[in-house]
């Protein structure tokens, strides 16, 4: 589909489109040319104070806090209507701006619309909590907690931006999101969607800009009691540093490096489909990649020499071909730093089985062939380090507890994947590996309901589901006597 790219991204501020107040803008470039398509107003301070006082006056004196459920779940309705209407524009703008092939960009976007479809749900089977003795009763109150500050990365941003819009909005707060400076195409499609899906103006705004300056100023704000942040560990720690200053309300989204165990007993065809899949899928630019494929002695070398044989087939080509497996890597600097990680890997003594670099046939774009890395050990950075790339380490274990002890030895712990046809095995390492999520004979597949984030240094908090709802409300409890109360006379 033919794609009209804007001149210009502006932010979006209590129902318009401005520029920024000092008239700043960043370049933003497509990762197959490298080419500037399209100039993007750069916030700092100034815009982000115009953006919460817009949502600070939608949630004082606007009706969207105090809606019934019903009213706001119509709404979130016909927001999923308008990406289901656009579907096609946001996948292609999606490809375009990261480079992700655009099959993958399609299913994006349509689950973006199911998570508007699915916070409707939510709210309107919501139920509150009630406590009563024969002397007291006590009931919660569910109130939402104001302004929330929305920051998300270049990794699938549209369907990450719909995963914190979709239940801060479905809560009654309202918002000032700040997507990731490098791909911020889709996220201006989303004024027009909100606009006739009936949000009011000033609930949901949008502020461009680079994280050390419009990210940060949002952190900063004091009117901005909630900040919901998807990206790197390390940026993460900066944000908690200066949220402190006014003890807000902290959900933390941060890196991985996942470990997929695979045993000896596994279906191993469809073992192998998955590591294969969970890698090298949105061009291993995800946070929940099993990046760490830990192999059962017996079998280690038939699995590596397959996932080999299969990585080397991996179709690496223009995002917007159907046919393409594999895009292009999102910006050159990240391109750079991915390369840097499969030098590290040869100079470290891991053996390349696969890839390690640009395809001949692709000499322009950030372009990488899918890359297999084996006998990788624990005390490698490539067995340590997030790559965030089309990469995989290999590494053997001799029995159940060193595939244990392998897989919790890095500083991250998001997701896992077992492979073994042992139930009694299954549950005891699913129990035992330290991740915030374990797919058993699975690979990434996620019901909306269940918690989503990790443990140590992967996040903090869970979003999905309810999780996500008790992040953008208080829960207030109201205590109210039955009887006489009998209250010690202190001073009669
Ligand atoms: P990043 O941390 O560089 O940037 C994320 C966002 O934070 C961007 O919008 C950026 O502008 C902003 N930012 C940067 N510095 C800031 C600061 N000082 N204050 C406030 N905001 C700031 O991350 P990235 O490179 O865009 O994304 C990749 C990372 O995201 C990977 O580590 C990946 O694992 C992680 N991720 C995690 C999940 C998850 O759910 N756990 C999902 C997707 C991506």
């Amino acid at each position: 589909m033919s794609l009209n790219l804007p001149e210009k991204i502006e932010h979006y501020i209590g129902g318009r489109h401005v520029p920024s107040a000092d008239g700043a803008t960043f370049g933003v470039a497509d990762p197959v040319a490298n080419k500037e398509y399209t100039r993007a107003a750069a916030g700092g301070p100034a815009d982000i104070d115009r953006a919460v006082a817009a949502a600070r006056d939608a949630f004082e004196a606007g009706p969207w806090p105090g809606l019934a459920a019903r009213a706001r779940a119509k709404i979130l309705n016909a927001i999923a209507d308008g990406i289901e209407a656009r579907s096609s524009e946001i996948a292609a703008a999606e490809t375009f701006d990261t480079g992700l092939p655009i099959t993958q960009a399609k299913g994006q976007a349509a689950r973006a619309a199911e998570n508007f479809r699915y916070f409707a749900d939510v709210i309107v089977a919501q139920h509150e909590d009630a406590f009563s003795t024969p002397a007291q009763m006590g009931y919660v109150l569910r109130k939402p907690a104001g302004v929330a500050g929305l920051i998300t990365p270049w990794n699938t941003p549209f369907m990450l931006e719909s995963w914190k819009l979709a239940p801060a909005l479905a809560s009654g707060c309202t918002l000032v999101l700040k997507p990731a400076e490098w791909t911020p195409l889709s996220a201006s499609m989303l004024p027009a969607i909100m606009e006739e899906a009936g949000v009011p103006a000033g609930v949901f705004n949008i502020v461009h800009g680079i994280g050390e300056d419009a990210g940060a100023a949002l952190v900063a704000h004091p009117d901005v009691p909630l900040i919901s942040f998807t990206g790197e560990t390390t940026t993460g720690k900066i944000i908690m540093r200066s949220a402190s200053d006014h003890l807000k309300g902290l959900s933390m989204e941060l890196g991985g490096k996942s470990p997929c165990v695979i045993f000896a007993d596994a279906d191993l065809d469809a073992a192998i489909d998955s590591a294969v899949f969970g890698v090298f899928s949105l061009n291993g630019e995800r946070c929940t990649a099993g990046s760490r494929v830990l192999v059962e002695a017996s079998i280690y070398d038939e699995v590596v020499s397959r996932i080999a044989s299969r990585a080397s087939k991996v179709k690496v080509g223009d995002p917007s071909d159907p046919e393409t497996q594999l895009g292009a890597l999102v910006h050159p600097e990240h391109y750079e730093r991915v390369l840097s990680y499969v030098e590290t890997g040869q100079r470290e003594g891991a053996r390349l089985a696969a890839g390690g670099s640009r395809p001949s046939s692709l000499t322009e774009g950030n372009y990488l062939a899918a890359t297999v890395f084996a006998d990788v050990k624990p005390e490698m950075r490539i067995f340590q380090e997030e790559i965030f790339g089309p990469v995989v380490g290999i590494t053997p274990f001799a029995s159940e507890d060193e595939a244990v002890a392998l897989a919790n030895n890095t500083a991250y712990g998001l997701a896992a994947y077992i492979w073994t046809s042992d139930l009694k095995r299954a549950h005891r390492v699913a129990g035992a590996v330290e991740s915030g999520m374990t797919w058993v004979n699975s690979h990434n597949v996620r019901d909306l309901r269940t918690p989503f984030g990790g443990v140590k240094a992967s996040g903090l908090g869970r979003e999905g589901g309810q999780h996500s709802i008790d992040f953008y409300t208080e829960s207030r409890i109201v205590h109210v006597a039955l009887g006489d109360t009998h209250v010690p006379r202190f001073g009669a």
